[in-house]
């Protein structure tokens, strides 16, 4: 069986191997905890270290290096992410593969016939590949496995099952009408990487230096991004594909002549590497270096002691104030925490302290109440302290509690 039509040429079968690569580390990032949000608990888990939402410095850091490295990627390889590895366009040729797929299994039929039951195969095919997108997509959001286990048995809560059939419907609609015409026109990210390069990043060079061009105008008619690269290299939708190059190759080789268009890499030689470049490239590695650097430094226990309420209700033999003990465990190991206090008087009582461990990954909220007894000669606020020993060091809590001075 011959190839399909977006599988032949060199360069257009090397990206979609490489697509394909992507596509399996889109799917392998959340399912290895590299990248990925879990909303239900709050959490961004980043190459390992799991991001609490309330830790917003990390959390803006990783997103904003995340798409400084694609930025910086721009300048040098120009608009390569859109063609290589953005699903967007991975699925998008998928889906014509689909609609290649379903014509050459019915190849000899009745055409009319032919066209009917390929586009009701086609459509089949591409609903099939949406809601896998959607399922890899929801992986981002929710363990994998559980999404997967969830939809297998038809159990979905109302927001996954919500979320699901709404961005299955989304991508079905994308890939069987939009495909490449989001890329062209709407894609923001597509028009701000155009913007970032430069005329010194990867480009399609056109030179007719072994010939002059037959206009037999199949670069243009092949090319995802629907543009005449002969008119100039440095046009803001051409993705560094290939595919034209291919075309003009398979063209003239038919006619024992070298192709006109080749990738002209002599901007990522040292020669054309400049100031700009020599920045960004630093000011990329140190940004990388600072986020490396600030995860694995980061406080992964977070202690908050506050008060509550003081009880000076009349009548009572008892002052007594309750405070919010919360300790967050970021880290991968239980916590215990010894809680004791500085300065309460011999017959204070102390109530609610902590008797467990804090578990990885989680947080506890006690209530710590403390009891004095009210002596005619015990009037006004009695300061003390709180003491929290934990593995980072023991810290200390102002805390109070306000006696009237008339008890028995
Ligand atoms: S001009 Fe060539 S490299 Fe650029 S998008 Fe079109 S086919 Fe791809
Ligand atoms: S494929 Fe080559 S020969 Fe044909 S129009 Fe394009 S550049 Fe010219």
């Amino acid at each position: 069986m011959s190839t399909l039509p977006r599988w032949t040429g060199h360069f257009t079968r090397q990206r979609r191997l490489i697509q394909l690569a992507f596509l399996a580390v889109f799917a392998l990032l959340p399912l290895f905890d590299l990248f990925r949000f879990d909303l239900p608990a709050g959490r961004l888990h980043v190459f390992g270290s799991e991001i609490w939402l309330d830790e917003w410095t990390y959390l803006w850091l990783a997103l904003m290096f995340a798409m400084w490295l694609i930025g910086a990627l721009s300048l040098i390889l120009g608009r390569v992410y859109c063609a290589y590895a953005c699903p967007q366009m991975v699925f998008s040729e998928l889906a014509h593969d689909c609609d290649a797929l379903a014509k050459r299994l019915l190849r000899g039929k009745d055409p009319k016939l032919q066209k009917q039951v390929a586009r009701v195969l086609s459509h089949g095919a591409i609903l099939l590949m949406s809601i896998v997108a959607s399922i890899l997509f929801m992986g981002y959001f929710a363990p994998l496995p559980q999404v997967i286990d969830r939809v297998v048995h038809l159990d979905v809560k109302l927001w996954l099952g919500a979320v699901g059939a709404a961005t299955t419907l989304l991508a079905y609609l994308d890939l069987a009408f939009v495909r490449e015409d989001f890329c062209r026109s709407a894609c923001p990210y597509g028009l701000l990487q155009g913007i970032l390069e430069d005329g010194r990043s990867l480009h399609v060079r056109y030179s007719e230096e072994t010939g002059p061009c037959i206009d037999c105008k199949l670069c243009v008619r092949r090319c995802p991004m629907e543009i005449d690269i002969r008119n100039g290299s440095f046009q803001m939708e051409c993705t560094r594909c290939g595919t034209c190059i291919d075309a003009c190759d398979e063209i003239l080789a038919k006619k024992n002549r070298p192709g006109l268009l080749a990738f002209d890499f002599s901007g990522l030689s040292w020669r054309g590497w400049d100031l700009k470049r020599s920045l960004v490239a630093l000011s990329t590695l140190s940004f990388g270096v600072i986020l490396a650097v600030a995860l694995a430094h980061r406080d992964t226990l977070a202690l908050q002691l506050a008060p509550l309420q003081s009880d000076v209700a009349p009548g009572k033999a008892v002052a007594e104030s309750h405070f919010l003990l919360r300790a967050a465990n970021r880290g991968r190991e239980p916590v215990t925490l010894a809680v004791h206090t500085e300065g309460l008087p011999a017959d204070a009582v102390i109530q609610g302290l902590p008797t467990q461990p804090v578990a990885a990954g989680q947080e506890e909220r006690w209530t710590l109440v403390v009891q004095i007894p009210e002596t005619p000669g015990r009037k006004g606020l009695q300061s003390f302290t709180w003491v929290i020993d934990s593995p980072r060091g023991a810290e200390r809590f102002p805390g109070a509690v306000l006696t009237r001075g008339k008890g028995a």
